[in-house]
């Protein structure tokens, strides 16, 4: 299917960036399991590499199988341009070296992913990239963090695992004053539930490890933003450093975002019958999830997102141990990290993936000893309860 705009997400999550009379008439796209291409002549070749003619050369600059998924995750972000990585670090690393340089600041979301937390660490020792952490939940608190040297704000939202929201059209309304660029990873939410270059921002970033291969099969990562933008960081950072996706890998993406859809609509669902039921149950003492109207950001989430997701954070009554007797006691939900797959899990913040932080800045950062995270799958949402249920009691 060509570009067309009229058509709704569901369609373009299906056919969008694939035109099957180009390959085979095959109906399913091809997986074109190949690190090279050849050139009829040598004119051939020149050509392609400076640019005079568009063509294939080599697996690390770009491959068919690969471009499908790239203009299909462009289509359904509504941007000029994606580009695949080989997993979402690749892809938050290539943005972040990519578009910037020595004595450069970032302004980061207060609460990002573990290893954005250390990538940027790593550029503030190495190249002297700086970096401050913000709630930005007030228009203040995003412009008195911002400097001279600020080329970037880059925002989760929601955050992991405190669930709180950034309203992106302010902090984009800010951004665009002072020349600054807005990269959202929108790994929690997907396109279908937020689309942030509309609202303004100029690059999002995807573990599609999570919700947009959904089957817990692939690690990747994807980028969406401006022709320009994409263009840039695919001719530095990322054909220099290299993090590139593997046509197979690229095929499963290809397939897991057909459903993406339905998938989203139903994690959605079950998340609100479980968040109802935890809310009322005598062990639990505070559950976090952004399509609950007690939640703090509830208003954002109503202008900036279709639904709540599917991702709920609650606290236990008791303490550690007790925690850990719950968790232990589950019976159908696998302990794991990672989210957005067909299988609920469960994982437990304070001993996984924030760990490292000292447990004063932790628990001030709102990741208690007894806060839970699942990620709620695809299962019968009753037999989902039923198994948290008897590992309550
Ligand atoms: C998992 C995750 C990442 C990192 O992605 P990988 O595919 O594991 O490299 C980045 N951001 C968020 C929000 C994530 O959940």
């Amino acid at each position: 299917m060509k570009r067309d705009n009229d058509y709704q997400f569901e369609t373009k999550a299906i056919h969008a960036g694939y035109v099957s009379k180009d390959h085979g008439d095959s109906l399913t796209p091809p997986i074109y399991q190949t690190s090279t291409f050849t050139f009829s002549s040598i004119e051939q070749g020149a050509n392609r590499f400076s640019g005079e003619e568009s063509g294939y050369i080599y697996s690390r600059l770009s491959n068919p199988t690969v471009t499908i998924l790239e203009e299909r995750i462009a289509q359904l972000e509504e941007g000029d341009a994606g580009l695949a990585f080989g997993s979402g670090m690749a892809a938050v690393s290539a943005v972040l070296i990519g578009l910037t340089k020595a004595n450069d600041h970032i302004l980061c979301s207060k609460g990002v992913y573990g290893c954005t937390f250390g990538l940027l660490q790593m550029i503030k020792e190495k190249y002297n990239i700086g970096h401050t952490f913000s709630s930005l939940n007030t228009r203040e608190e995003v412009l008195s963090n911002i400097n001279e040297n600020t080329k970037i704000i880059y925002i989760e939202t929601p955050i992991n695992p405190t669930m709180r929201l950034i309203d992106l059209k302010m902090v984009v309304k800010i951004a665009k004053e002072k020349g600054i660029k807005v990269v959202v990873d929108n790994t929690f939410s997907t396109p279908y539930l937020q689309k942030p270059l509309t609202l303004g921002c100029d690059l999002v970033v995807h573990s599609a490890t999570k919700y947009i291969g959904g089957h817990g099969d692939v690690v990747a990562g994807l980028v969406v933003g401006d022709s320009e933008t994409v263009r840039f960081i695919k001719k530095t950072a990322q054909k220099d450093i290299g993090g590139v996706i593997s046509p197979f890998d690229a095929w499963l993406l290809i397939r897991g975002i057909k459903t993406l859809a339905v998938r989203m609509d139903r994690h959605c669902d079950n998340a609100d019958k479980i968040v109802e039921k935890l809310k009322t149950h005598q062990k639990i003492k505070e559950v976090y999830f952004p399509g609950d109207k007690s939640h703090p950001d509830y208003e954002i989430m109503k202008n900036q997102m279709k639904k709540g997701g599917g991702l709920i954070s609650f606290e236990i009554k008791g303490d550690y141990e007790e925690t850990v007797r719950v968790v232990n006691s589950l019976k159908l939900i696998p302990i794991a990290v990672s989210l957005g797959d067909a299988e609920t899990l469960i994982q437990h913040p304070a001993s996984m993936t924030h760990a490292v932080i000292p447990e004063d800045v932790r628990v001030k950062m709102g990741i208690s000893n007894q806060l839970l995270r699942l990620s709620v799958g695809l299962e019968n949402w009753e037999d989902i309860w039923r198994d948290i249920e008897q590992a309550l009691g």
